[in-house]
């Protein structure tokens, strides 16, 4: 028998609290955190990285305690990323091989370093700007300690 039933059926997932409009930490304007996010630092001060590493965002903003890390921002950057660089890395790889010269060896030694660089350096501000349009939608996770 499953005790996640009553007398209607099964039981219905349901939110445990309500969404808040206001946020939890303070957030300057649009253009302002988007650019933080851009050059990579923390959108709610500006004052710190929101990087612990190359690529994970800090649990929390040593500088503002801003919950960054409390902010699911894991799939989108990697998607978003790849979707800019494969349209990078197509129109470079259509316009240099548009008379039909370019030996696949060579496009080889061209592309795949290149779609690696695309990778590891622009999926950093692409986190960052993403961080930052969460920050501002306040779409963090409900934390447990308090
Ligand atoms: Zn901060």
């Amino acid at each position: 028998m499953n005790d996640r039933m009553n007398d209607r059926g099964p039981v219905r997932w349901q939110r445990k609290t309500q969404p808040t409009a206001t946020p939890i930490f303070t957030m300057p304007g649009w253009g302002t955190a988007i650019r933080r996010g851009l050059l990579m630092r923390c959108p709610s001060c500006g004052k710190a990285s929101a990087f612990a590493n190359w690529f994970n965002i800090r649990p929390r903003c040593p500088s503002c305690d801003a919950p960054l890390g409390d902010v699911p921002c894991e799939s989108l950057p990697p998607y978003l990323t790849i979707v800019i660089g494969l349209a990078i890395i197509g129109i470079a790889l259509i316009l240099s091989d548009r008379h039909g010269h370019l030996d696949y060896r060579t496009s080889l030694l061209i592309f795949i370093p290149f779609a690696i660089f695309l990778q590891l350096v622009v999926q950093r501000p692409i986190k960052g700007v993403v961080l930052a349009v969460m920050m501002k939608l306040n779409m963090v996770r409900e934390t447990h300690d308090g």
